[in-house]
């Protein structure tokens, strides 16, 4: 039996029952790469027939009844067409079979009835075959992953849950600040005196659960939320993690890697603390005297040989690293300046843009692996950072020419979301086979979200005057409207399935950024 499926209690639509179905014998297994050489007519082709009874029982492991396939095939007649690029393995295979190879190709086989036929009703597609967001689903999933976050199995990733609930509320359009009060009174018994917040009460501090806080913190705003902050002791405790070649550990005596740059660096420039380092910093023995001493060139030095960006030095690329090490550049200055002067840009460029699989769409997240939903922001987040660079600063959204492409096939992208990663119950997806969860529900929504918008950078230098890290608050964004491939007038996306824009350093809504900095440039001192 295919792996994608499992046995399970009978759940049909009223779709199967129609009388124009293809007859159930047509519908066989599908064992292999070999036998999907094209889309639609081939599943139905095969030596391998299962028995009527069988197949009442079979259903995919994500609850796509394998029966819907018929729809596919009356969609590709006469309803949706769906581009031969996302419905068609690729031409070119390695005839070498390894685990990878055998991986991919499962995942081909799980994606390929999403792509084109969604394994939904022709009502819940629209004119171009890509399915629409489900979004009550989708708030009803996160109410749920928000509430049960009390349980033990959250209790090392408590600040992380509200972050990822919270952002993806805001995606929705959904209201946050009703959870202001919980997340204050959640957060405060993870804060340390001594600097920091660990993932719940008593826990050691660490800077990826205080990189969740502190966003979580300005995502919901008022001033009990962000005034909650010891920023002093935070200011103290980040000095610790402060190492002698540039780069900052995850916690005092932990592992070094480019998310405690990218973490550090969004808390001292979202709370506008002191650059300097504080007096008792270890790195102040090697010559140290600020945050930003060596880190630029510690991240440039991540860059593997493939041209993507690894955790540290000497290690493999990977997609996550990519975007914390291109977004602390953007926060140390322009996008322009810094991704320029400390990568080999067209060498990442590349790399990127091998993370795209076709016929799925998504991105994996390294060098032959499977496309996850959750890389949708990982390394489509990257795109917006690089795209600036290229473009330079640009004054507002109208010198920002209507035609201008993106560098990666946003088509690809939204199809793989919208039809592969989102779970019949809400809630959004690594692929097909897995099951929802809080953590790529955020994500998989914010890569979606950030096909929706341009996001530019409108600054001008300003090292001198000023906070040093102000490029970071200089971006803007506007709307575009999805379309299809090498066709101006199709809009992909429908228009009540948009999203809220992120801030494409930060990933929190733009006002939560505006609120915090606006609040913390302010102050002088702690
Ligand atoms: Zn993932």
């Amino acid at each position: 039996m295919p792996s994608t499926l499992k046995i399970k209690p009978k759940r049909r639509k009223a779709i199967h029952k129609s009388k124009s179905r293809v007859p159930l014998k047509q519908l066989h297994r599908r064992d292999g790469y070999g036998s999907l050489t094209s889309c639609g007519k081939n599943y139905m082709a095969s030596d391998t027939a299962i028995g009527e009874d069988e197949q009442e029982e079979l259903i995919s492991r994500d609850g796509t009844d394998p029966l819907s396939l018929e729809a596919t095939f009356d969609q590709r007649q006469g309803g949706p067409q769906v581009p031969d690029l996302y419905t068609t393995p690729p031409p070119i295979k390695d005839s070498l079979t390894t685990d990878t190879s055998i991986s991919q190709d499962n995942t081909v086989q799980q994606c390929l009835p999403h792509l084109f036929a969604s394994g939904k009703s022709l009502l819940s597609v629209n004119a171009h075959g890509v399915p629409s967001l489900e979004r009550e689903g989708h708030v009803d999933f996160l109410h749920d992953a928000i509430e049960n976050a009390r349980y033990i199995p959250y209790d090392a990733v408590r600040p992380w849950v509200l972050y990822w609930s919270l952002t993806a509320f805001s995606l929705l359009g959904e209201n946050v600040e009703t959870y202001q009060q919980r997340v204050v009174e959640t957060l405060s018994v993870c804060q340390n005196l001594s600097g920091g917040f660990g993932a719940g009460h008593g826990q050691l501090s660490h800077v990826a659960t205080s990189y969740a806080a502190v966003l979580s913190l300005a995502i919901v705003g008022g001033s009990e939320s962000l005034d909650m902050i010891g920023r002093r002791a935070l200011w103290r405790w980040l000095g610790q993690l402060k190492q002698s070649d540039g780069g900052f550990s995850m916690c005092v005596g932990g592992e070094e890697d480019v998310r405690g740059a990218y973490c550090s660096m969004t808390i001292i420039s979202l709370l506008a603390l002191p650059l300097e380092l504080p007096p008792n910093a270890p790195t102040r023995a090697h010559g140290f005297t600020s945050f930003l001493d060596g880190l630029p060139e510690y991240l440039s030095r991540c860059q593997t040989f493939e041209g993507g960006i690894s955790g540290r030095p000497q290690s493999e690329a990977h997609g996550a690293y990519a975007f914390c090490a291109l977004a602390c550049l953007c926060i140390l200055g322009p996008p322009h300046e810094m991704l320029r002067k400390y990568l080999d840009l067209p060498l990442l460029i590349s790399w990127l843009s091998s993370r795209q699989h076709a016929p799925e769409g998504g991105f994996s997240g390294r060098t032959n692996k499977l496309v996850d939903g959750c890389y949708s922001h990982w390394v489509g987040g990257c795109w917006p950072l690089i795209e600036a660079a290229i473009k330079g600063s640009q004054p507002s959204a109208l010198t920002i020419t209507p035609k201008f492409g993106s560098l990666y096939n946003q088509e690809g992208l939204i199809r793989y979301i919208l039809s592969c990663c989102q779970a019949d119950d809400g809630g959004m997806r690594d692929k097909p086979s897995t099951y929802p969860d809080a953590y790529h529900t955020c994500y998989t929504l914010a890569g979606l979200s950030s096909t929706q918008y341009f996001s530019y950078y409108n600054g001008t230098r300003n090292a001198e005057a000023g906070y040093p890290l102000d490029s970071a608050f200089q971006w803007g964004f506007s709307k575009k409207s999805p379309q299809r491939d090498g066709n101006e007038e199709e809009e992909l996306v429908d228009a009540e399935d948009m999203l809220v824009s992120l801030h494409p350093i930060y990933v929190i809504p733009w006002g939560a950024v505006e609120r915090s900095h606006g609040l913390f440039s302010q102050k002088t001192g702690f």
